[in-house]
């Protein structure tokens, strides 16, 4: 039998890369799933790929309204809510703390913050009644930048290493009725994007030798392609196979763990 026959889900940043291999890996394991977009023709091409199976509700995660609307539109279309990923998420595409001036690091904080680490919580409490009603579960996108230094900047490696309290506590506070995990990728093909502050329009997928650079510091040797991911969010998903599992954070990152982080930085001065 499909693993999540029956189960009802919200997946936010859901358009595209992790989120959207995470949808249709939920809809072919026999979930009907919701799906927090920014954009109409975001909604309109996942009904187009799983017609009635999947309700997107056009939003920003940063809004707390938005979030509710996601979680009512699925209660009302699929009867409850089983399970809830949190996902989206911007880059801060590795500038140097150096290179950012303090009137800087204050509006990009806020922004980065904002969508990576509140969108997570609001996500969560928009949540949190209809979950414990159905003694569902969350699992989380965090990264191995919740675990390294290199994989981002200052900003983006904060927020991913924050979210592994928000992972815990939450765990903690909302065990037993809620389990609470999470997925941490590596790195991964998509189009991650980043700040609007500091130039929206940059992707991760057009970041020169971003694919070699990964393949090149990951054990496994390879860019992950965001359907890599998505069975991991299915397992902790399942009541059946993860009963006993919550404030889990698995990677899911090619073995970082026994390598290390990014690469390290030339001393200032080093020229070679
Ligand atoms: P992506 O850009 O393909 O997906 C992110 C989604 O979030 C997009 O659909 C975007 O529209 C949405 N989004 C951004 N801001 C939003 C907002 N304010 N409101 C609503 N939606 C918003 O990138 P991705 O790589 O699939 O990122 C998904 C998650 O995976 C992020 O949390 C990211 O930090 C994490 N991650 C990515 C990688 C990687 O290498 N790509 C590695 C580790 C973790």
């Amino acid at each position: 039998m499909a693993a999540l026959q029956g189960y009802a889900a919200l997946v936010t940043g859901a358009a595209q890369g992790i989120g959207r291999a995470v949808l249709d890996r939920f809809v072919a394991e026999g979930a009907r799933v919701g799906a927090l977009v920014r954009r109409d023709s975001d909604a309109e091409a996942l009904i187009a790929a799983h017609s009635d199976r999947v309700a997107p509700v056009v939003g920003d995660v940063r809004s707390w309204e938005d979030n509710v609307r996601a979680v009512e539109t699925v209660v009302a279309r699929f009867g409850g809510l089983d399970v809830l990923v949190p996902n989206a998420g911007v880059y801060d595409f590795s500038v140097p703390f150096e290179d950012l001036t303090g009137p800087q690091i204050a509006a990009q904080f806020d922004e980065l913050f904002a969508v990576n680490v509140k969108g997570y919580l609001l996500a969560a409490r928009a949540g949190l009644a209809a979950l414990r009603a159905s003694r569902g579960s969350i699992v989380f996108t965090l990264s191995s930048s919740s675990f390294y230094a290199g994989g981002g900047g200052v900003l983006y490696v904060s927020s991913k290493h924050g979210l592994v309290g928000t992972v815990r506590q939450l765990a903690f506070e909302l065990a037993p009725d809620i389990r609470v995990n999470a997925v941490a990728p590596g790195g991964t093909r998509t189009k991650l994007g980043g700040l609007a502050v500091a130039g929206e329009a940059r992707k991760l997928d057009q970041i020169p030798g971003f694919e070699a650079m990964v393949a090149k510091t990951v054990p496994l040797g390879f860019l992950a392609e965001p359907e890599d991911h998505a069975g991991l969010y299915v397992t902790l998903a399942s009541r059946e196979a993860s009963r006993f599992v919550t404030a889990a954070i698995i990677p899911s990152d090619g073995g970082l763990e026994v390598r290390g982080g990014g690469r390290r930085r030339k001393p200032v001065g080093d020229a070679s």
